[in-house]
């Protein structure tokens, strides 16, 4: 099967009534880059700049993060590459970068984490800001922020970017021909103001592993609960469905970057709900690939309808025959 998949390394996944599906791949280091070519996907959808905070001993100096961030755009060549700003604080903490109290947390995936923690160490976000900015120059830059609950905070990391870019400029610097900004939706109370925020993104994409965690009010990274939630739940398929009809007609792209559009009955269902681009993890590519190709877009989109209009029992169940019946999984 892994040599079945590795021959779709070419392959532009394409489902059979000819909607070009985008994949693309999460990254973070720097070997993984290759990865790129190794699976032939469509670009880097998510990459995790903190990993190179989290290997390091000390804060990364910004030469050495343009040097990463120029690599991974070299690499890419004209695939597009998505850089999330630092996702630290919580559980990744890093010892050079000490809370005020020192204290730990009670609950560090809900506390002073990710862009909570870019914005009020604001000096940590503009060294990243000059550094992705620079890396870019001539290129187009594509900024997502990580965990952002309110448009505001939006706002102030872009601000914060803005401000770099008019330093660069007063410096005759070159710039990135184009930068596109925009957002993970992890936190579910910004599914809330989509309309507010709209207008000053560019695109926005899901990040399935926090946002499942905060919709179920379950810890991911709790082996008790691991089991318990399923992603095909229809409290998750209507709640992404919901995002997408939202921001249909608003210009905003839109797409999955979590660990669940990497399975096949999820990256199924994810189809059948309007979503057309999915960044997963490497390993996952030729799977999906694989089936992307065997799906009727129109007619999983009218059976997702269905199902979510009237939840069978048992989803996965019911999305598993069905899927079997068709030939696009084996049983
Ligand atoms: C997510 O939360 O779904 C995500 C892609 O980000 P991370 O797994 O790095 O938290
Ligand atoms: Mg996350």
């Amino acid at each position: 099967k892994q040599a079945a998949y590795a021959a779709m390394r070419d392959v532009r996944p394409t489902t059979r009534d000819g909607k070009r599906i985008m994949v693309r791949i999460n990254a973070g280091l720097r070997d993984d880059i290759a990865n790129l070519n190794l699976t032939g996907a469509d670009g880097i959808g998510l990459f995790r700049t903190e990993f190179q905070f989290l290997v390091s001993a000390t804060l990364p100096a910004r030469d050495r993060q343009t040097r990463l961030y120029r690599d991974v755009l070299d690499a890419a060549g004209d695939k597009p590459v998505v850089f999330r700003t630092v996702d630290i604080g919580g559980d990744k903490t890093l010892p050079y970068l000490r809370h005020d109290d020192g204290q730990g947390e009670d609950n560090p995936a809900m506390g002073w984490r990710a862009l909570r923690v870019a914005l009020e160490r604001e000096g940590l976000l503009k060294v990243q800001a000059r550094a992705l900015l620079e890396a870019a120059a001539g290129r187009q830059l594509n900024v997502m922020f990580p965990l952002v609950a309110e448009p505001w905070e939006f706002d102030q990391a872009k601000a914060i970017f803005d401000g770099q870019l008019a330093f660069l400029r007063q410096q005759k610097k070159q710039l990135p021909e184009a930068i596109r900004y925009g957002v993970m939706l992890e936190v579910p109370a910004l599914a809330e103001q989509l309309d507010v925020l709209a207008p000053r993104i560019s695109f926005l994409s899901i990040g399935t592993n926090d946002l499942t965690q905060f919709l179920f009010a379950a810890d991911r990274s709790n082996p008790k609960l691991a089991e318990r939630y399923d992603w095909l739940s229809p409290a998750i398929l209507r709640f992404i469905r919901r995002v997408v009809t939202t921001l249909d007609g608003s210009g905003v792209e839109i797409g999955v970057c979590g660990e669940m559009g990497g399975r096949r009955l999820e990256a199924l269902a994810l189809l059948g709900i309007g979503i057309e681009k999915l960044s997963i993890t490497p390993a996952s590519v030729g799977r999906i690939k694989d089936l992307i190709g065997k799906v009727d877009l129109g007619e999983v989109k009218a059976a997702m309808d269905g199902w979510l209009a009237q939840p069978p029992l048992d989803m996965r169940a019911a999305m598993t025959a069905w899927a079997i019946e068709r030939g696009i999984i084996g049983d």
